[in-house]
């Protein structure tokens, strides 16, 4: 893939400098609304102040549904080529910006401009352009009732007033993945991105307004998940709540919304086994993909390959390739062209997971690679070496929990059934990796294996036509693909008497 940076830290565009200089209100009706507080959101890189933004509050939560409630009828009674049209232009649109929002993404969050451009924005826009395409493609049934006389058949109707919270470690992936299916059913939305970065939303709403999509139809208001997230998600004018974080918060977003029975889908965490047998065949290969599975995004990647399994026979082999790949990294600043890895998004992520190392030296693990964090120049910011961790217990707090940071830990194992068993046994079931020349076994794996998503002899692959999302505590409903036009619809069925 093309990068457009060079060796030196990228010069931010006048567009972004600009930006970061704003006073931000929340974007509301198509305008900018000022909030009675305000947030400041950090460059992880520096701990250093990029920018203030509003911070809503149940009143502006008020606000920005009854705006997304007026738009609502209307922008769903477009003809459907109209919306797609619309959504068309607002994807050609964050393609003609693609530079800036890679940057201010990369600034906000510390991932790797490099990572921002190619894979960040490549996806939201990706996303955007297939669910453009939605209007025009969603159809009812007829149906084969046998009492005589009738003709029965059902419609997909737009729900109404859609809410998406968001999490900070892919916020403009996460943004366009709810936006896009909710505005093609035709409803209307109220955003509410990550408190530690909601930059690129703001930017996307303003883009949203200059495509032609009416005002209301897309709200952001940025502030804090226990004040304006919590609001949304009680709020009685939302019908359907699209939530991407914790495990935690997914919990109580579900109650949240069980008083007035909001619609909810839930994208939580996971603990994802990547499991490599004996006859994995290209062990260096496999030795890339596993090195990416876990330090993508610096490791702060819901579908992270966490838990590495090894068959006996490569097991060594593999970890000595792993350490020497991961010695290599370079972890910095986003804007460096050199980083391979940024810092964590917070300083508060950065103890929970220097306390996760601690804990899992403490629990006797080896540690392979890794378990510091970086001073030196880097020492303002949030980073920490990619670090791997062999000889753990299962059941030990590195190897069970979400860490959501650069830690991996290895097994060793001897076979599928003992795999199996160890690879399902957590409660959560996000995704999970398979290597192996064997077709049989590769098929068998991915029927038993407990996960929304698995990869044979490859990870870490999305494309916007193929379903996501977790079993068991790792979420509920599905995003992407077909199946998610199906929660931000309601289907009604309607019986007509013709005899
Ligand atoms: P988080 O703390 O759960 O926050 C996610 C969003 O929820 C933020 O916008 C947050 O606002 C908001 N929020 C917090 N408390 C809330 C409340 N009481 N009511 C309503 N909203 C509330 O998660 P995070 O730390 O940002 O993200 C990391 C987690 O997300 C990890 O567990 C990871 O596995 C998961 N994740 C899952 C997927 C997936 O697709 N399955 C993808 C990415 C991340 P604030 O920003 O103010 O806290
Ligand atoms: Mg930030």
């Amino acid at each position: 893939m093309s990068t457009p940076i060079s060796a030196e830290p990228a010069p931010l565009l006048p567009a972004v400098t600009q930006f970061l200089q704003r006073q931000h209100g929340l974007w509301i009706d198509g305008q900018p609304v000022p909030a009675r507080a305000t947030l400041a959101t950090l460059n992880p890189a520096t701990g250093q102040i990029l920018c203030h933004v509003s911070a809503g509050d149940a009143a502006d939560i008020d606000t920005a549904v009854a705006a997304a409630q007026r738009a609502q009828p209307r922008w769903a009674a477009l003809l459907p080529a109209a919306r797609e049209r619309l959504l068309h232009r607002f994807a050609d649109l964050m393609e003609r910006d693609r530079e800036a929002l890679a940057q201010l993404e990369s600034l906000d969050n510390g991932k790797p401009l490099r990572v921002a451009y190619n894979v960040e924005t490549q996806v939201a826009i990706g996303q955007m352009r297939y669910y453009a395409g939605w209007p025009t493609k969603l159809t009812g049934e007829t149906y084969a009732v046998s009492s005589p006389g009738f003709h029965v058949y059902s419609r997909r109707e737009p729900v109404g007033v859609c809410a998406a919270i968001t999490p900070w470690n892919y916020s403009l992936v996460m943004a366009t993945q709810k936006i896009g299916p909710a505005l093609a059913a035709g409803n209307t939305l109220v955003l509410k991105p990550a408190e530690q970065t909601p930059l690129t939303a703001l930017w996307l709403g303003e883009l949203a307004l200059e495509a032609g999509i009416p005002a209301g139809v897309l709200n952001v208001v940025t502030g804090l998940g226990q004040t304006a997230g919590a609001a949304l998600s009680q709020h009685p004018g939302v019908a359907k709540i699209a939530f991407t974080g914790s495990t935690e918060v997914g919990r109580a977003i579900q109650r949240a919304a069980a008083t007035h029975l909001k619609r909810v889908s839930l994208e939580l965490g996971g603990k994802s086994p990547l499991i490599l047998f004996d006859d994995t065949g290209d062990l260096d290969a496999a030795a890339q993909a596993a090195l990416w599975a876990i330090f993508a995004n610096s490791g702060q990647n819901c579908v992270a390959g966490s838990r590495l399994f090894l068959q006996a026979g490569i097991h060594d082999a593999v970890v000595d390739r792993l350490a020497a790949l991961a010695g290599q990294l370079t972890v910095g600043p986003g804007l460096e062209a050199a980083s391979d890895l940024g810092p964590l998004i917070s300083a508060s992520q950065l103890d929970r997971v220097l306390g996760f190392i601690a804990e899992g030296s403490r629990a006797g693990g080896d540690l392979i690679v890794g378990g510091h964090r970086l001073g030196g120049r880097l020492s303002q910011g949030y980073f920490v070496e990619p670090t791997i961790f062999a000889g753990l217990g299962d059941e030990s707090a590195v190897a069970s929990q979400e860490i959501f940071g650069p830690v991996l830990s290895v097994f060793r194992f001897k076979d599928e059934e003992e795999v199996l068993a160890r690879a399902n046994a957590l409660p959560y079931g996000l995704a999970a990796g398979v290597w192996t020349q064997n077709l049989g076994r590769a098929h068998r794996m991915a029927a038993q294996l407990k996960a929304g998503v698995v990869w044979v002899n490859t990870y870490d692959w999305f494309d916007p036509a193929v379903p996501f999302g977790g079993m068991g505590e790792s979420g509920l409903g599905r995003e992407l693909g077909r199946p998610v036009m199906e929660a931000y619809t309601e289907l009604k069925s309607v019986w007509v008497k013709i005899e």
